[in-house]
């Protein structure tokens, strides 16, 4: 995954690490609402506001809750990072995440096609007509990654949780148990969807493709999932902006074929190799010429291969791509002007162009107004200075964007840097030094429940 080139801006941030948020406020409702502002030097706290939502609903039982089950969600994580496993088959990493929902009153749905599981909860209040449905994604799959980061429970298969998926799942898991903990208070249903394959094998569609959206009797009115960085933000950050918050992603490949021949007599060959360069160049003349700057497009050639040997014109050669917008006007533009390029290149030099598009993930765009609660939630729950709105997106791409294609949502950010490293430097996901600091697993699930929660009460 990488940055955008643009730049982001955060405000302060300051951890408040989930143990002793707990602590603290179960030793400030004994002391009657006074400590925080002792504490704190007066800043207003959401329980400081009698009429606070948290307060009357029963967020902090919730906290209590998931408080009381912390151990258990990192040991589930942990146990998770020890078993990483790749793509849409992950049989081990569906067993446990089973275990972890044994006994729970859901209904569980096996994957066919893709060791998902889609556990649907059904709220116990009674409701006239359509029912709403809130959706919360995990994805399940790890990288094929030698993981170096020197952790006690480190994996060891050659496999790794460099993308922080094990929290996903384990914090999934968390808001599963915390929404059955308040059952009765819920007008609607929760699906938790447990997703493999996000890494670049778009699990999301298969899942879509066995009728996801349609398997708690009605459709999803809402949907979250929370993504975990091991660096960018502070430990503890909520971050999200509305609108596109990750980049569409698609490889084009290319393969010119030419003629071979002597290097000696490039007039009696058909060389592929400056037809292969031009197109490179012409790839980037293509992004600066042809697309508003305002509306950015990142294409990287990444792959380029020709020739054996100095004085040999080779048959053919060809390169690959990957093409990263933000809109889907400049995503349908990318695509139809890039071939034209590539045939006109290939014309101006007698050699035939074969081009393949590998379509990848569409831009993953949230919805303002769910954008907008997830950060009032945020700043109910954690505090202000635990949610930051960023304002360029991701250049990175999620498949979680098929979701919100059809359901409005939120794709939140949740920093999990450890505190002893600096956000700025820290090895990003997919490093294989790349640490995530589970004490954010418990407040991941209960923005998650909250936002749930919120929706069908
Ligand atoms: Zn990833
Ligand atoms: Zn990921």
């Amino acid at each position: 995954m990488s940055r955008s080139p643009l730049e982001r801006t955060t405000s302060r941030q300051t951890r408040w690490p989930f143990g002793t948020l707990l602590s603290f406020l179960k030793e400030l409702l004994r002391a009657g609402g006074s400590l925080l502002d002792e504490r704190e030097g007066g800043r207003s706290s959401v329980l400081d506001d009698p009429l606070c939502s948290a307060c009357q609903t029963g967020a902090v039982t919730t906290q209590d809750f998931l408080q009381d089950i912390d151990g258990e969600l990192v040991a589930l994580r942990r146990d998770l990072h020890q078993i990483p496993e790749v793509g849409l088959d992950l049989p081990q990493t569906q067993a446990r995440v089973l275990a972890a929902l044994d006994g729970l009153p859901l209904e569980i749905t096996l994957g066919t096609t893709c060791s998902s599981v889609v556990a649907i909860l059904r709220g116990g209040k009674q409701t006239d007509g359509d029912r709403d449905v809130v959706l919360l994604r995990g994805d399940m799959d790890a990288l094929p990654v030698e993981e170096l980061t020197g952790l006690d429970y480190a994996s060891t298969n050659g496999n790794m949780h460099a993308c922080g998926h094990d929290l996903h799942m384990s914090l999934l898991v968390g808001a599963a148990r915390a929404l059955c903990d308040v059952r009765d208070q819920l007008a609607g249903d929760v699906i938790f969807m447990f997703q493999p394959g996000e890494e670049g094998v778009d699990g999301c569609r298969y899942m879509l493709e066995e009728g996801l959206l349609q398997i708690a009797g009605a459709r999803p009115t809402a949907a979250y999932a929370i993504h975990v960085w091991s660096s960018l933000d502070p430990l503890g950050t909520f971050s999200t902006k509305p609108g596109p918050i990750m980049a569409s992603s698609d490889v084009a490949r290319v393969t010119v074929v030419g003629h071979g021949g002597h290097g000696s007599a490039p007039h009696l060959a058909k060389d592929p190799v400056p037809a292969l360069a031009e197109m490179v160049t012409g790839t980037h003349s293509l992004v600066t010429r042809g697309f508003d700057i305002f509306d950015p497009v990142v294409v990287t050639v990444g792959l380029l291969q020709a020739g054996t040997i100095a004085n040999v014109i080779p048959e053919d050669g060809r390169f690959e791509a990957t093409l990263r917008t933000f809109s889907d006007a400049a995503h349908t533009k990318l695509l139809a002007e890039l071939p034209k390029m590539v045939e006109g290149i290939a014309a101006a030099h007698g050699v035939s162009a074969h081009y393949d598009l590998l379509e990848q993930y569409p831009v993953t765009v949230n919805d303002a107004e769910h954008a907008d609660l997830v950060a009032e939630v945020a700043a109910e729950l954690f505090g202000e200075d635990r949610h930051s709105r960023w304002e360029a997106p991701l250049a990175g791409a999620e498949d979680f964007s098929r979701i919100l294609e059809e359901v409005p949502g939120c794709f939140i950010g949740l920093s999990a840097c450890p505190a002893d490293l600096d956000p700025k430097t820290a090895p990003f996901n997919h490093s294989a030094y790349a640490r995530f600091d589970d004490s954010v697993v418990a407040d991941g699930a209960l923005i998650l429940a909250e936002l749930a929660r919120k929706k069908l009460v």
